[in-house]
């Protein structure tokens, strides 16, 4: 169970930088950090390897280079915050900390979700990088 996130507050300036410039259209990335028992950092952006030529890449992803994941933060452009049943699927698969961005974009059209679809924002600290 997720007690305190502590979030990278830079990272997520950027990240919903890259949401505004996205839009329209969707953004996804997957997030990086530490898991310390019940408090989990989150302060990067997980670059995963991808190799156009290998049919393998894709598989690959899912199974081996996301295992450091801590979470996902993708945007919705529609505005409307909660997660489709998709999102869910994907929640339980991809780390413990899930936000999604809706349009505009602000911070606080940010919401939180842990693995199983709880929204955990209020557990959620902004974090300054220095
Ligand atoms: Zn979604």
């Amino acid at each position: 169970m997720v007690r305190l996130v502590r979030f990278s507050a830079d990272l997520l300036d950027s990240l919903l930088e890259a949401s505004r410039e996205n839009h329209p259209n969707e953004f996804f990335t997957v997030l990086g950090g530490e898991v310390d028992g019940d408090e989990i950092v989150v302060d990067s952006v997980l670059v995963v390897p991808f190799e156009a030529s290998d049919t393998g890449a894709v598989f690959d992803l899912m199974s081996v280079h996301l295992k450091g994941a801590v979470g996902t933060f993708h945007s919705h452009p529609s505005g409307d915050p909660a997660p489709s049943e998709d999102d869910l699927m994907l929640f339980k698969r991809l780390g413990a900390v899930h936000a999604i961005a809706a349009y505009p974009y602000r911070r606080r059209d940010v919401r939180f979700y842990d693995k199983s679809g709880r929204n955990i924002t209020e557990l959620v600290a902004l974090a300054d990088d220095r």
